[in-house]
């Protein structure tokens, strides 16, 4: 048994990672004793990708690194959801359309309450409100339905031939809907550039960890990235300086080794990136 798949058994995190099955309960249990900062400190991204991930994703992802390694360029990555596309609202549109919520919350107050349909107490343990999800996770006419932050693809296009190229697109979007993202890029003229989603298989609660690691192996090519998501934040390794575009949010605490520039709107975000980079 090598070192890695050691420690991931001790902390139980095998079992973690592989518990689909498992109840909620159980799995928020477990989740709770997890310290993943422990693995991004004593392992480098690198292994713990291979533990969470076919090799093939791996060779990927190595196999673009070692492209972008041929060039001293630094490039700006985007995250999709929430970042590009209102993929929350769009999501509760869908389930409120069949399923009643007793607070009577609109769709967007339900996005803005709870971020995302898993975190809703009282839809929790309704099994076909999560059969509904997977479906929707996994269908590619969906994701091509999805609505576009207004404005950004025009901002991005502006930032990728005027200021700093878009290199890849990063998210926890699984990779059985890769066709369906790419053809919801294409239809709003966003940039082209490389998609990397999650794995399929991943367990909701590596995601985080998932999305540090990749990025860890694609610095320095890849330093700044505009996302949604505070706990992708956290989950980065302190090994290097990060410089992130946190879209959509007020305020955040500060993460010494990240520089991080918040911003309210699209329009934000492109005075936050003009000020890094002109
Ligand atoms: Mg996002």
């Amino acid at each position: 048994m090598n070192s890695i798949r050691k420690d991931f058994w001790i902390l139980e995190w095998e079992t973690l990672l592989w518990s689909h099955n498992w109840d909620a309960d159980k799995k928020l249990k477990l989740s709770q004793t997890v310290n993943f900062h422990w693995f991004l400190d004593n392992y480098s991204s690198v292994d713990i990708l291979k533990f969470l991930c076919w090799e093939l994703f791996l060779n990927r992802i190595l196999d673009f690194k070692s492209e972008l390694s041929k060039n001293w360029i630094e490039w700006l990555a985007l995250d999709i959801d929430e970042t590009l596309s209102a993929t929350s609202t769009y999501w509760f549109e869908k389930l409120l359309s069949i399923f009643w919520n007793p607070e009577n919350l609109t769709a967007e107050q339900m996005a803005s309450k709870y971020h995302l349909c898993q975190n809703v107490p009282y839809w929790k343990w309704n099994t076909e409100i999560f059969d509904l999800m997977y479906k929707f996770r996994e269908d590619n006419d969906f994701q091509t339905n999805i609505p576009i932050i207004e404005w950004t693809n025009l901002h991005y296009s502006k930032i990728h031939s005027e200021i700093i190229s878009i290199l890849s697109y990063i998210t926890v979007r699984p990779d059985v809907v890769v066709d369906g993202t790419s053809r919801w890029l294409d239809s709003h003229d966003f940039p082209k550039a490389e998609l990397i989603h999650i794995p399929y298989e991943l367990e909701y609660l590596f995601w985080n960890l998932w999305k540090a690691c990749v990025l860890d192996v694609l610095y320095p090519n890849i330093v700044w990235i505009v996302d949604d998501n505070p706990s992708l934040i956290k989950m980065l390794p302190q090994r290097y300086k990060w410089e992130i575009f946190l879209f959509n949010k007020k305020e955040l605490c500060d993460y010494s080794h990240i520089n991080i520039h918040i911003s309210e709107n699209i329009e934000q975000v492109i005075r936050n990136i003009e000020k890094v980079f002109l």
